[in-house]
């Protein structure tokens, strides 16, 4: 690995994470119990536009405890998009749920919310169950069509879990939810902080609601569901969830530059697509009605027998870290039996999926270094093997 190797997402670390670290340990708060969890949580919380939050471990264990906190348990059905990283379907599984794997619409790649519409009445309609949760994720950090998925809530009482863990700051800007961060409009959002999501504590997750009885619910789960403040005393199984004073720290320091991490997010999917704009791929979704946070900038090759896993090798030992999408569910081994809803969407986007360099401190120059390597790779792969790079309009 060379040091000028450009990777496909780091962490910038530049405000004021190393003070608030030395805060504690000066304080000797190292654990759960420091000021700055809760400091976090309400700065969260107020940058999202809801009511409370409540910081975990993982975004894993967020989704894990807002699963059980809507009903998901074993004999319940909970759909999931099919296309997205394992996590969001692993967090419904440990309640013993079964899954139902939606398949990506193409316009933003996110669940097709209205074929999931269409699927529930007809399932009520012969009388077979339904899904009583729905868990929304907005996948690459581009915001989902929830309005299908909010009239499942106000038809059938279908409860909903947002999986916002790659879009932070994410909004909608058109119909029922216009104006609204993801997150904010289903039973719970759940955001991650692991370090290559847009803000970072290293490792961590953050569990919002605009319903503070239901947050409560959850910081009990979160904390081994103690239920008095003189002993040991617990009145369910809950979980060791909770986030570190250390982790809270950076995390906060993280959230006091989100608003500069989106603008570069911005000029950085710009600057791609403006570099990209006559080469033979498809951009990322970017759906009118939506303001995304283009946590990862992703594209499709075209053409059929373009090889996505040559294209990161050939990135690969160029000092350019590229990565593929992730298979779909519905390929994965662990879910390879659940029930589904189409796949070929999903399918599509994993066979030409490819993710490049998309860190908030990218360069123009190491841009345009990625988006000529790219294209000579393509335009080698047009020419054919052994002939001279043909002309790719790059
Ligand atoms: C990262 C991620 C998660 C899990 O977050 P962790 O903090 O890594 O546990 C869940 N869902 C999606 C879509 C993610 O990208």
């Amino acid at each position: 690995m060379s040091a000028s190797r450009i990777v496909l997402s780091e962490p910038m670390l530049a405000g004021n994470e190393l003070a608030y670290l030395r805060e504690c340990v000066e304080s000797n708060f190292v654990s759960s119990a420091g000021p700055f969890v809760g400091r976090f949580e309400d700065e969260f919380a107020k940058k999202t536009g809801v009511r409370s939050a409540v910081a975990c471990s993982s975004g894993t264990a967020a989704l894990h405890v807002a699963m059980r906190l809507v009903g998901a348990a074993s004999g319940e059905l909970v759909a999931v998009s099919d296309f997205t990283f394992i996590a969001s379907a692993n967090a419904a599984s440990y309640t013993g749920a079964d899954l139902l794997l939606v398949d990506s619409e193409p316009q933003t790649w996110n669940m097709d919310t209205e074929r999931l519409y269409d699927d529930v009445l007809r399932r009520a309609r012969l009388g077979r169950r339904i899904p009583s949760v729905v868990e929304v994720v907005h996948v690459l950090g581009h915001p989902a069509d929830i309005e299908p998925v909010l009239e499942l809530r106000q038809r059938f009482g279908v409860r909903i879990v947002e999986d916002a863990a790659e879009a932070h700051g994410s909004r909608w800007r058109s119909g029922a939810v216009n104006g609204r961060q993801v997150g904010t409009v289903g039973d719970f959002g759940c955001f991650s902080f692991n370090g290559n999501k847009l803000i970072t504590s290293g490792s961590g997750g953050m569990i919002v609601s605009n319903d503070p009885a239901a947050v409560a619910r959850a910081r009990h789960l979160v904390n081994q569901a103690k239920s008095g403040d003189d002993g040991y005393e617990h009145d369910e199984v809950g979980y060791n969830y909770r986030m570190s004073n250390l982790a809270a720290a950076v995390g906060l320091a993280q959230l006091e530059q989100l608003e500069t991490f989106l603008l570069h997010k911005r000029k950085m999917a710009d600057r791609y697509d403006r570099l990209l704009a006559s080469a033979p791929v498809v951009r990322p979704p970017r759906a009118e009605w939506a303001v995304p946070s283009h946590w990862l900038y992703s594209i499709l090759l075209r053409g059929e027998d373009v090889s996505v896993s040559g294209i990161v090798r050939g990135m690969q030992a160029r000092g350019i870290q590229a990565r593929r999408l992730w298979p779909p569910l519905h390929r994965q081994r662990p879910y390879l039996s659940c029930q589904r809803l189409g796949g070929s969407v999903a399918d599509g986007i994993y066979r030409a999926g490819l993710s490049l360099p998309s860190s908030v401190g990218i360069t123009g120059g190491q841009q345009g270094a990625v988006v000529s390597g790219l294209c000579s790779l393509l335009a080698r792969h047009a020419g054919g093997r052994g002939s001279r790079e043909a002309e790719v309009q790059c």
